[in-house]
């Protein structure tokens, strides 16, 4: 049996007639860049998220540096982000020529660790990034409090995480300054090339974001601030627009076969409970956990969407080859922290002090991400897998377990 990692096919299935006719409608309309089907985009969302503001832009890494861009983000300033996500997350701040600085993870959720950002803090300091990885909210009380207290933006990277709810019925990007999310066509919701979304609440920010995805003139040709091309195709809004009805039931399919996933993983003795962050006698395979059920008032109940099912083992790579000679598709989200970085080796004990009087990085601060990187790999979890395909991922792992 074949297990793909995604297969987007039979999501484009399901609504073809409606996709193709509304792509024939802007090829007729000859209007490609914003435009009106944007601008009905942009309403779409602002209603399905509960936000003010809404803007399309040309990725999920466009919609961060437009982020960092729009919240006056400038040389020398310092971002703190997780030292464990997609490269985008810490490359645009430095693309500003900021510095970013690293956290750990919580060793359950993969996501900010909100006891590690304080001691992080320097009068440098401006702004913080926590990101919604796989699907599950970071714990966002915490980090609104310590921005609140020393007086930081908040920017949340949702580029896996579109629609999830934080445990108080927030959508997820509408808790900070600034939301951003990618339409990448492996995102839970993703269109046909690259696009991304701005969120926010904040009508000044909202204001900036808008004139910086064209360039920062307002009105046009007249520059006060200086911003760059980060426009959404006409083309990708009339696709997200026939996608998003759809989102929430594709999400449910996902939750069920996280559900399944860890169903079985514990029928076959792999597993005793979600969420245990070592590995032992019975937990040979570590399991991902939804830490945050919402309680809110809201019509969305996504606390985890999983954009990633993510189990951890001790023999990663070994099991990524065994996966594979079955046909059975995986992945490693990330292998590399940015700690460990090439690019980034010059910030490690060499750039800044903490608060402690140790350097503000250095390698071996990060436990949890490096235990993440070393034995995570994600499996298959599209909505449109079948039961059989996902008892054969299972039952595969259990043989490869059980040999090594
Ligand atoms: C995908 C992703 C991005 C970047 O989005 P693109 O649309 O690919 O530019 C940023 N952050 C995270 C966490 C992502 O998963």
């Amino acid at each position: 049996m074949k297990v793909p990692l995604l297969d987007l096919k039979p999501q484009y299935l399901q609504l073809k007639e409606e996709i193709d006719k509304a792509v024939l409608d802007v090829i007729d309309s000859q209007r490609f860049i914003l435009g009106p089907g944007v601008k009905e985009m942009e309403d779409m969302f602002c209603e399905f998220l509960n936000v003010k503001h809404a803007f399309g832009v040309s990725s999920g890494t466009d919609a961060l540096l437009l982020a960092l861009m729009a919240a006056g983000i400038k040389a020398g300033d310092e971002v703190i982000v997780p030292t464990y996500s997609f490269f985008a997350t810490a490359g645009v701040v430095s693309r500003l020529n900021a510095v970013p600085v690293f956290t750990d993870i919580d060793p359950v959720t993969f996501n900010i660790d909100p006891n590690d950002i304080e001691r992080k803090i320097t009068d440098k300091t401006k702004a913080i990034i926590p990101v919604h990885l796989y699907g599950q909210s970071a714990d966002m009380d915490p980090v609104i409090e310590i921005a609140n207290k020393y007086d930081l933006k908040v920017i949340e990277d949702g580029a896996q995480a579109i629609s999830v709810q934080y445990k108080d019925g927030r959508c997820v990007g509408t808790i900070g300054d600034i939301g951003c999310f990618s339409f990448f066509p492996s995102k839970n919701l993703g269109c046909f090339g690259d696009g991304g979304l701005v969120v926010t609440n904040d009508d000044d920010l909202a204001y900036r974001l808008k004139i910086m995805r064209v360039h920062g003139g307002d009105p046009k040709y007249y520059h006060k601030v200086i911003g760059g091309n980060f426009r959404l195709d006409a083309l990708q809004a009339a696709v997200i627009k026939v996608k998003l009805p759809a989102l929430n039931g594709w999400s449910e399919g996902r939750r069920k076969n996280a559900e399944l996933y860890t169903k079985l993983f514990m029928e076959k003795g792999l597993a005793t409970e979600e969420g245990k962050i070592q590995f032992d006698e019975n937990n040979k395979v570590l399991l991902p956990k939804a830490v945050y059920k919402n309680t809110g008032e809201t019509e969305l109940t996504n606390y985890h969407i999983y954009n990633q099912y993510v189990i951890r083992v001790e023999k990663r790579d070994e099991l990524r080859k065994f996966l594979t000679e079955n046909e059975i598709g995986n992945e490693v989200y990330y292998p590399v922290p940015f700690h460990r970085q090439e690019c980034f080796k010059d910030l490690m004990n060499e750039y800044g002090n903490s608060g402690d009087g140790k350097p503000l990085m250095s390698m071996n601060d990060f436990p949890n991400a490096d235990f993440a990187a070393e034995h995570s790999i994600a499996l298959p979890v599209y909505p449109e897998l079948t039961e059989e395909q996902i008892t054969y991922v299972v039952e595969k792992i259990t043989e490869f377990v059980k040999n090594n």
